[in-house]
């Protein structure tokens, strides 16, 4: 799996775990914009980019069905590569 990393400007935590969150990857060379979805690589809590690319939480009914079926893949594969 290719992946394309791109380094935060300012930090920013996890809003859950408090976990400091440097830079984000994505596995289609997509470079983090507002209302992407992500997840938090201590945690595995999903998450969502604000306006300010900013980690806010996200409900798992908040999430489109086919979203959070490639959040769970990629969370079952950041749990099998641990
Ligand atoms: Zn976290």
């Amino acid at each position: 799996m290719e992946l394309t990393t791109t380094k935060f400007e300012e930090e920013d935590h996890c809003p859950h775990c408090g976990y400091e969150l440097t830079a984000a990857s994505s596995t289609n060379g997509h470079v983090p914009s507002p209302g992407d979805l992500s997840i938090c690589i201590k945690c595995y809590t999903f998450l969502q980019f604000d306006e300010n690319l900013k980690h806010q939480l996200i409900s798992d009914e908040d999430i489109p069905v086919e979203e959070y079926l490639a959040l769970t893949e990629i969370k079952t594969q950041l749990l099998l590569n641990k």
